[in-house]
């Protein structure tokens, strides 16, 4: 059976009952509420003054008028005319208007936009509210909120028709509010999908829900950072999974993250600051510099010394550290208790944490350590402050000697093995594996120093992620369906762009692709194949971008894996790499040149926008060297944290540095990103997607101002206004046939039959998916309740 599929002609005045999700009298945008929420409801019910009688109930009373009669300028007559025009202009007058009547949520399509308010909007995520979206019986017919998608993706979840795996894609810039969105849809699971504990039970260990809660504060507090965008942003990315059992009660979750910018631990932009557990740490011990805010007030001076007794962190009152860079600005971020508290919730007890601290403070010691260029080229560096006339170390740093010293106890390493580490090369050459001991250049010095922080902390961070996976862990039998919530980071173009910019937006186009297959192109295609009557709207496909990234058989990709794998890490190499890049990718219109630019570089035109990437360093960051000398030396820390990152491994030590110029294949940063990104991929294809879009109102991060400009750029880059007119025009309902005929097929059984037979051919044999128009939706919905009642009471008649 074919089910006769039509988009809703204007002709057909919709009811609410009729109209989809999130939209509703009270909850459509005011001004084109068929384009922002997909669908029209006829010319005539919405002339100019009925359109203002929506506005009105919308903003309510006290809306200004001048808002009202420049909102109903817009669309003054038909939305027939409105919705074939409907432009780039029209939703971001509309968006506007919401978000300057603090109306922070819009229904566009399929996606949810959601506008960062830049200030507190407590009534918006009160547990009531959110119990408010799961009581209702259409949740849609609320305004739009996160809590509607919340409640969409868990009554899927639920779903008797066609229970599926659900998932969440948050995107946006840096900024706009994705980590936010995703910890206020954590809570909401939290709430609604409670897993019931007996008092007893409760008391002895916390509910499964509140540790996942816990997870953020720590995951945030160790990945974290001030950045020129955002003062909380994300410097990796996220994917949990929330796991119910058949009681669609939360059992359990599964985080998996993504590339942790680890460079930040020993090197940040200026005016950026390191990951804020380190800021954390530090203001714990006594800097007056806390924050005085009611989640997070400064520590008392009792706590400050306390804390000194306790944990022997070793950083001393007044001390600059090079690696904590504007400790003066202090942030909301900076709660060093809620941490502490989340991370004893999560089975994490104080002596580790001191001992977590302890090596943190042993890192940033380890910051402050300064080589001095030796005269002769035979003798390692020097420590700065036993070099000869250079004793101008600034003030209130300890001696580099000190520092190293105290940094080899607070990460319990031999002093003279780690100071030997830092400035000698050791290298295995010849058929006997000789050892040879190179003294490393000042440069070098510095890499090795930078390198054995980064690779403490990148471990510790792993480290601590499978603490929280484990107190959150539930075994596969206990759960059967999940809801996957996605926060990566956001699209990134700075001045000075580098490796870590093109994975963040390289995740960043793989997810709006998903987005385009998904939605825009799937959907039409389906339709073509169909055979239903359907004009094909254009969108920006972001694939010749990504063929440039990553295609077959050259892209950006595979060329710095090439070059990488060379052992190209020569300084020529990031004019070489250029060369290579513009000459192999030279026909792809994604690929830019920067005439201007001194410094070699190339241009990639993302979907969001052109960046401009610099080719130096490139190569060496992609390869990422591990000195085995230093995992070895970490191998050697009586540390009881340490021990436990760096387990000796017989099979570590068949890896040493090659020598001379044999060629072992690299697991570049590159190449195990994209593994991570293809399984992710993986993961969301095999789920029901929703999107939420993140919008970044103005780039100051203030409340109650809408820079227009700002926001076209990212409506454009996310291709919002394609996605309306295809959810518009399109089909909203889609039940594979499979279900639907296991669902449905009983009431053929209610009709009698004109060729009867139990082997008569299923209902629309061949087609994997069913399509509903909206105005299916009141018949199918009372379908379902029969077929509810009478399934549960004869479901082997129901299903035979
Ligand atoms: P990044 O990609 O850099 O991690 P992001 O998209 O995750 O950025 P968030 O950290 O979620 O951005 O949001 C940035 C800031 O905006 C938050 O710290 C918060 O101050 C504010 N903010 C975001 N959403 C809301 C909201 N719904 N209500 C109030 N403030 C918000
Ligand atoms: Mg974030």
């Amino acid at each position: 059976m074919i089910l006769e599929a039509k988009s809703l002609s204007t002709a057909q005045a919709s009811t609410p009952t009729q109209l989809p999700a999130g939209l509703s009298p009270s909850s459509p945008g005011p001004v084109i509420p068929s384009q922002v929420n997909g669908h029209s409801s006829g010319p005539d019910a919405h002339g100019g003054k009925a359109l203002r009688e929506d506005l009105q109930e919308f903003l309510g009373q006290e809306a200004p008028l001048h808002l009202l009669d420049d909102l109903t300028k817009v669309n003054p007559v038909t939305l027939e005319t409105e919705f074939a025009k409907s432009t780039f202009a029209s939703v971001l007058r509309c968006l506007q208007a919401r978000y300057m009547a603090d109306t922070f949520y819009t229904n566009a399509g399929c996606t949810l936009v959601a506008l960062n308010p830049f200030k507190p909007v407590p009534q918006l995520y009160s547990p009531d509210l959110m119990k408010e979206y799961h009581a209702a019986p259409q949740p849609q017919k609320l305004k739009p909120h996160i809590f509607t998608v919340g409640e969409q993706t868990y009554r899927n979840v639920k779903s008797l028709i066609e229970p599926v795996n659900q998932s969440i894609v948050v995107s946006g810039e840096s900024g706009a509010g994705k980590t936010w969105t995703s910890r206020c849809l954590m809570k909401f699971y939290a709430v609604v999908a409670a897993s019931p504990t007996s008092w007893e039970s409760h008391k002895i260990a916390e509910r499964i829900e509140q540790r996942i809660l816990n997870s953020n504060p720590v995951m945030e507090a160790f990945g974290n950072a001030c950045t020129l965008r955002n003062n909380n942003s994300s410097r990796f990315g996220k994917f949990i999974q929330l796991q119910m059992n058949r009681a669609h009660q939360m059992t359990g979750a599964a985080v998996q993250t993504y590339l942790l910018e680890k460079t930040r631990v020993a090197c940040q932009a200026s005016s950026e600051r390191n990951f804020h557990i380190f800021y954390q740490a530090y203001t714990s011990l006594g800097f007056p510099r806390t924050p005085s805010s009611a989640t997070c007030p400064p520590p008392t001076d009792l706590q400050r010394s306390q804390c000194r007794r306790e944990a022997p962190w070793h950083l001393p009152e007044g001390a600059a550290f090079s690696w904590l860079p504007n400790p003066e600005r202090t942030l909301e971020e900076d709660c060093f208790e809620v941490t502490r508290e989340a991370m004893l919730h999560l089975g994490i007890d104080t002596p580790t944490q001191n001992n977590i601290f302890k090596v943190l403070a042993g890192l940033l010691h380890l910051g402050n350590v300064r080589f001095a260029d030796c005269e002769d080229e035979a003798q390692p560096c020097q420590l700065m402050d036993d070099a000869k006339g250079l004793f101008a170390y600034q003030q209130g740093f300890l001696r580099s000697f000190g520092l190293c010293r105290t940094s080899a106890s607070l990460l319990w390493l031999p002093e003279d093995p780690l100071l030997e580490t830092l400035r000698i090369r050791t290298i295995r050459a010849g058929r006997q594996q000789q050892v040879f001991r190179k003294p490393c250049s000042l440069a070098e010095c510095d890499t090795r120093r930078d390198c054995l922080a980064k690779l403490i902390y990148a471990r510790l961070f792993d480290w601590l992620v499978s603490v929280i996976n484990s107190s959150i862990y539930a075994a596969p039998d206990s759960w059967t369906t999940f809801i996957g919530l996605l926060d990566v980071y956001g699209f990134e173009s700075f001045p000075d762009n580098s490796l870590e910019q093109l994975c963040i937006n390289y995740a960043n186009e793989k997810l709006q692709q998903h987005f385009v297959a998904h939605y825009l192109r799937a959907q039409q295609e389906e339709y073509a194949l169909e055979g239903l009557e359907w004009s094909f709207v254009n969108y920006q496909d972001n694939q010749t971008c990504l063929d440039l990234i990553e295609g077959s058989p050259i892209s950006i990709c595979s060329l710095l894996k090439r070059v990488t794998e060379c052992r190209l890490n020569r300084p020529s190499s990031a004019a070489q790499l250029q060369t290579r890049i513009e000459s192999a990718l030279a026909g792809s219109p994604c690929l830019g040149h920067d005439k201007l630019s001194r410094e070699p570089s190339f241009i990639v035109v993302h979907y969001a926008g052109p960046v401009r990437y610099h080719t130096a360093g490139l190569v060496e960051k992609n390869k990422d060297p591990v000195p085995p000398e230093l995992t070895r030396l970490l191998q050697q820390s009586q540390d009881p944290l340490l021990k436990v990152l760096f387990p000796t491994d017989p099979e570590e030590k068949s890896q040493e540095e090659p020598s001379g110029k044999s060629r072992t294949p690299v697991l570049t940063v590159v190449s195990r990103f994209k593994a991570s990104l293809e399984q992710l991929l993986q993961v969301l294809h095999s789920t029901t997607p929703h999107y939420i879009r993140c919008i970044k109102p103005n780039s100051k991060g203030q409340a109650q101002t809408f820079l227009r400009e700002e926001v076209l750029s990212q409506l454009e880059a996310c291709g919002l206004v394609e996605t309306i007119h295809i959810s518009a025009a399109g089909f909203p309902i889609r039940v594979s046939h499979r279900n639907f005929v296991e669902r449905y097929a009983l009431l053929r059984r209610l009709r009698p039959r004109t060729a009867p037979g139990p082997q008569s051919p299923p209902l629309n044999e061949g087609r994997s998916v069913c399509h509903f128009p909206f105005t299916f939706l009141p018949p199918l919905f009372l379908l379902s309740m029969v077929c509810s009642a009478l399934s549960l009471a004869h479901v082997p008649w129901a299903l035979a």
